[in-house]
């Protein structure tokens, strides 16, 4: 008996803006609360773990998340490519996704159902975010370096396992082995997975003392980073695998890097195209010619104009940087300022009273077009009265 399908939103109880790791959140907590494991012969919990399963399945696969969020559950709908009568998902198939979902190993699983005890199970290690600045010039070249972090990795003394070199594990006292506790309340029978040995049924017999049995160890580790050309601030490398070591031999977590690039005297950036500002000297502004233009790949001819103003900005194709998305190079922005010349001596201030004896209005037209939208100024004002 299936029932009407739910918005795969509101069945995780999650907003249409939710992030792959809110999606995770919201499904771990519920899939847990409805799993079958927990829920023996309850039809309804596997209903609902079932609807959590395929609701998570959808939305954490980006296509198919793309295609809900376009189309809605028309899209996945029987006939529309899946799902049986009435659509949904089986059990084994809602069971292989959540454990694909929680890093597969059964005893990554049996921990999660340890009620916070589980304390000779292995867990994966936490994912790490580590912010590093760097200069502007190699966030442009790309470069390798090597950055030392403090990242608890496995115990070296006991391998990871957790147990004094030479001791082994033995049957955990409190299930007996069984890895499960059962308490019978005279009602119902309540079985438990026991939180002193995680569901595994035994225990380190004499836990490692470099690491108290947690299998891991505190230090400073040495990371190799290559950083690709064209990174920008807020980018983050992802180093899997490299986060913090697992409990007790469990697979580490991944280690992110966030780039910052500090900002450079010279160059600007935005996107794939980078920008400056280069003096121009008066003569070259008043009768052109052609300059020497600095891009990040060094000097680049560029035409100036006769009679370029201050501020012009030019645009230099392809010389921006290199995309790192692959898509296409950025473009170069040039925005020349006409530098004043300074420390005139004699005969240079000599010349330039003569050009400016020379000079009439027709040669500053865009003095003559503010001096009439003055005048018009004036002439309304004195027409409103005093
Ligand atoms: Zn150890
Ligand atoms: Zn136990």
């Amino acid at each position: 008996m299936a029932a009407a399908k739910r918005d795969f939103y509101e069945v995780l109880g999650v907003d249409r803006s939710a992030t792959d790791d809110d999606l995770k959140k919201a499904y771990r907590k519920l899939a847990l609360q409805y799993h079958p494991d927990r829920n023996p012969d309850n039809i309804e919990a596997e209903e609902r773990f079932k609807e959590i399963t395929e609701a998570y399945e959808v939305l954490s696969d980006p296509q198919k998340r793309h295609l809900f969020d376009q189309f809605g559950l028309a899209a996945f709908q029987p006939g529309a490519g899946r799902g049986g009568a009435g659509g949904g998902i089986d059990l084994e198939e809602a069971l292989r996704t959540f454990m694909g979902a929680f890093g597969g190993g059964g005893s990554i699983f049996d921990n999660f159902f340890g009620g916070g005890g589980g304390a000779e199970a292995t867990t994966r290690g936490a994912d790490l975010r580590f912010d590093l600045e760097i200069d502007f010039e190699e966030a442009v070249c790309g470069s390798e370096r090597e950055i030392e972090l403090n990242i608890p990795g496995a115990c070296a003394a006991c391998q990871g396992s957790g147990a004094e070199a030479g001791s082994g594990t033995e049957r955990c006292r409190h299930c007996n082995g069984h890895g499960v506790l059962i308490r019978d309340t005279g009602f119902i029978q309540l079985r438990q997975t026991c939180p002193h040995c995680g569901g595994a049924g035994a225990v380190i017999a004499k836990p490692c003392r470099a690491c108290r049995g947690e299998g891991r160890v505190k230090g400073r580790r040495k990371i190799t980073l290559k950083i690709p050309a064209g990174v920008e601030t807020g980018s983050r490398l992802r180093l899997a695998g490299r986060g913090e070591g697992g409990i007790r031999g469990g697979p580490a977590g991944d280690l992110y890097i966030v780039i910052h690039v500090k900002p450079h005297a010279l160059f600007q950036r935005r996107d794939e195209d980078t920008l400056c500002d280069w003096p121009i000297s008066l003569d070259v502004a008043a009768l052109g010619g052609e300059i020497e233009a600095p891009t990040i790949h060094g000097f680049r001819p560029l035409k100036i104009p006769a009679g370029t103003a201050s501020g012009t900005v030019f645009r230099l194709r392809g010389q921006g940087l290199t995309g790192i998305r692959g898509v296409r190079d950025g473009d170069h922005h040039i925005r020349v300022i006409v530098e004043v010349p300074a420390r005139l001596g004699g005969s240079q201030r000599d010349a330039l009273r003569a050009l400016g004896a020379a000079c009439t209005e027709d040669n500053y037209p865009q003095l003559r077009q503010l001096k009439s939208q003055f005048a018009e100024f004036m002439e309304h004002k004195q027409a409103m009265g005093p």
